[in-house]
């Protein structure tokens, strides 16, 4: 059945079981994969048949989950990854090199600017970070002859700046590079970047896509529209000879599928950031509910910015689902159905305030991690973002008193009543 609804990718993409094989997707809990024939298994080796034989390079609950983010985001080809920071590094690093050099918008996720601002550039890999509402002539000016692509997050996190995606995407296309954006916030059930001049997709799947909290994790999804041969001398690695496969080259022998092809073959054979087939499958029943939990998260978090923008202790509140919040208009136009369920906000007694209402509160709880079922708070200035010296933070658009606010999906009732009789107490 082609052109299913989103709902029904969630519940059913990825895997369809043949008469009599398990309704549910099987954990292939194996390392390893028999063959009848040692030629058999050299051509896998050799790139020349596809098939499964270790489950670092290839698993099939790990593919069948890949396979339904994809079809989520409307991609060609997807695979999954320990972890969101793996599927960042990996995305970058499958098509820049030492030497070369990427452009980021500045509001990102703590660990992201660590992973970019740092760790990258040890490797070689220099990354100019900019506002991510500066004009078109600056986002220009940050780019060189040597960069090889573009990064920013739809929604940021924490700072909850809504991605200008069709500037973004323009000035990368206009520089022949391709647009990276980590969609982890707005989920594709709320904003598909490949819609917006998009070319490749990440995800922390351990926020909302897993949803319950259980599992670390992340996947790449590439559209397939970048044309790496036309930019040929930017992309070597997928453009030219691989010798360590016999010198095939990727966008000849992988049409569309080339990019995650490389990122396999290479990156996870050598890295080996691979996801378990267990928190693969995980994962895949948390992406079953995905369209039921996202909308509850914008309902909740709306409620719940309303409630925190008219209380007179507290000193503002970001939501870019909220009207009048700086991002709205834009969440209006790329995310009309609904942003997340983050919002954050600071008390009226500053730094201080925030962390007596934070030690307040008695359901919602504190602790390092966002998007799932149940309401949790983070100080980012003493937590995630840590590293971070001040000006860093307000580049990172991440004020010193920030609260960031998961709003679970139990009943908004309790959830407001928690804040307040919090709040009520960081002032008495
Ligand atoms: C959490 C997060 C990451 C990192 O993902 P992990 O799964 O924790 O490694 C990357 N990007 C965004 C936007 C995130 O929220």
């Amino acid at each position: 059945m082609a052109n299913q609804k989103i709902e029904t990718l969630c519940v059913q993409a990825g895997y369809t079981p043949k008469n009599g094989e398990a309704r549910v997707l099987p954990i292939y809990q194996s390392t390893t994969f028999k063959y009848s024939s040692s030629d058999a298994m050299g051509r896998l080796f050799d790139l020349e048949d596809s098939g499964y034989f270790y489950t670092r390079l290839q698993n099939p609950t790990n593919d069948a989950v890949a396979a339904k983010i994809c079809a989520l985001e409307g991609g060609v080809a997807a695979m999954l990854t320990s972890s969101g920071q793996a599927a960042n590094f990996y995305a970058v690093m499958n098509i820049a090199q030492a030497g070369d050099h990427i452009v980021c918008a500045s509001a990102l996720y703590g660990g992201t600017y660590n992973l970019y601002a740092h760790t990258i550039r040890k490797m070689g890999v220099e990354a100019t970070f900019v506002d991510p509402d500066c004009t078109e002539e600056e986002l220009s000016a940050a780019f060189r002859d040597n960069t090889k692509a573009v990064f920013g997050e739809s929604i940021s996190n924490p700072s909850l700046v809504v991605l200008d995606f069709e500037k973004f995407a323009k000035a990368a296309h206009e520089h022949g590079v391709p647009f990276i954006v980590d969609n982890t916030f707005a989920t594709p059930i709320n904003c598909r970047p490949f819609e917006w001049g998009a070319d490749i997709v990440t995800h922390s799947t351990t926020k909302y896509m897993d949803g319950h909290a259980t599992s670390v994790g992340g996947a790449i999804v590439d559209s397939g529209n970048f044309d790496w041969d036309a930019h040929a001398d930017k992309f070597p690695g997928l453009t030219t000879p691989d010798e360590t496969y016999h010198g095939i080259i990727y966008t000849k022998k992988f049409g569309k599928g080339a990019y995650i092809t490389k990122a396999t073959a290479q990156l996870m054979r050598d890295l080996g950031s691979i996801q378990s087939p267990q928190n693969a499958f995980l994962l895949n029943i948390g992406l079953e509910t995905l369209h039921l939990r996202v909308p509850r998260h914008c309902e909740n978090a709306l409620a719940a910015a309303k409630y925190l923008k008219s209380h007179d202790k507290v000193a503002w509140v970001n939501y870019p689902g909220l009207e009048g919040d700086k991002y709205y208009e834009a969440a209006q136009k790329y995310m009309p159905n609904g942003t997340c369920g983050v919002i954050t906000f600071g008390l009226k007694g500053g730094r201080d305030a925030s962390i007596k209402m934070m030690d307040s509160l008695q359901l919602i709880a504190i602790v390092t991690h966002v998007a799932d079922a149940r309401s949790c708070v983070l100080h980012p200035a003493s937590h995630t973002h840590r590293q971070m010296n001040d000006q860093e933070l307000i580049e990172a658009g991440v004020q010193p008193d920030l609260i960031r606010f998961s709003v679970g999906i139990e009943n908004i009732d309790d959830i407001i009543a928690d804040l307040d009789q919090a709040i009520n107490k960081a002032f008495n």
